[in-house]
């Protein structure tokens, strides 16, 4: 018998092409993971990235009609089936938290973004999972300037949505060096903007130190990236922060120049970032 644990992000863990099951270490149950991106392209490379064989570029075209037999396959399978007995999960995970649009690279590169929101809402609402449970989408944050991105968000909205917005440095150079990303800071800046106004949006930061030095935790970094949380939490409301370290390794060549920080420095910055007033979730 196969037993999911928290460790187990596994894509093909039930054998799907679009859906996988991850329990989540965050929110202690079922979270039904979404991924486009089955070509394992991103328009980043993040230094800490753990997709294998990550290459440059879009999700491919997506089927709309096997997401939307294998999402209605999967919910049936968990609300009516045996999937907790098959994976030997415990009791107390057996609940779902949360639809969970991410995967192996930038989900919002899928083109018909917004029609596969409106699909998975859709599915969703039939199968009728108890409350409470929560969509999510876990972006980069990168094309949310996109109409149809935005659309979607809009959508994404209506039914208590949140998105998960990728910052990890607010200096070019840091970027640069974190994220390999085209998009500028002023640009990424904005999008966080437009994501705060039209949905729920909760900022993802990625604690991480170089073995050279550089990395968010230097003091430099950490000045540049209050300041840019206060500046934007001035303008728009953002649900808080979601501050944490290297999970699992790297699958990227900088994997051995990298390394998590301590709690210690963890929890530092995320009392200077609760200073600023906003909400944050700091877990290692
Ligand atoms: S944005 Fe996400 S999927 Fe893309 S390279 Fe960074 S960590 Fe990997």
């Amino acid at each position: 018998m196969t037993q999911l644990t928290v460790k187990d992000h596994n894509r093909n863990a039930a054998g799907l092409t679009y859906i996988y099951p991850v329990i989540s270490r965050r929110s202690g149950g079922l979270s039904i993971g979404i991924n486009f991106n089955t070509n394992n392209a991103c328009n980043w490379r993040c230094v800490y990235c753990q997709v294998p064989n990550l290459s440059l570029g879009a999700a491919p075209e997506l089927d709309f009609a096997l997401l939307e037999a294998e999402l209605r396959f999967f919910l049936q399978d968990v609300l009516h089936g045996d999937f907790y007995d098959r994976f030997n999960m415990e009791p107390e995970l057996r609940v779902i938290k949360d639809i969970a649009i991410s995967g192996n690279g930038e989900p919002t590169s899928v083109k018909g973004f917004a029609k596969a929101i409106e699909l998975i809402i859709r599915v969703t609402k039939q199968a009728k999972i108890p409350d409470p449970f929560q969509y999510v989408l876990i972006t980069n944050g990168s094309l949310i300037h996109q109409a149809d991105v935005q659309e979607g968000l809009t959508l994404f909205n209506k039914h208590n949505g949140q998105v998960w917005f990728k910052l990890d440095s607010a200096t070019e150079a840091g970027r640069d060096l974190i994220n390999h990303c085209a998009l500028s800071l002023q640009k990424h800046t904005e999008n966080l903007l437009i994501s705060a106004r039209l949905c729920s949006t909760w900022v993802q930061t990625c604690l991480l130190q170089f073995k050279s030095g550089q990395g968010l935790i230097n003091a430099t970094e950490q000045e540049a990236y209050l300041a840019l949380l206060q500046q934007v939490s001035q303008q728009v409301t953002l649900q808080g922060v979601m501050l944490y370290s290297l999970a699992r390794e790297s699958l990227q060549p900088e994997a051995n120049m990298i390394a998590s920080v301590t709690e210690q420095q963890l929890n530092d910055f995320a009392q200077r970032i609760g200073q600023l007033g906003l909400t944050v979730k700091a877990s290692l």
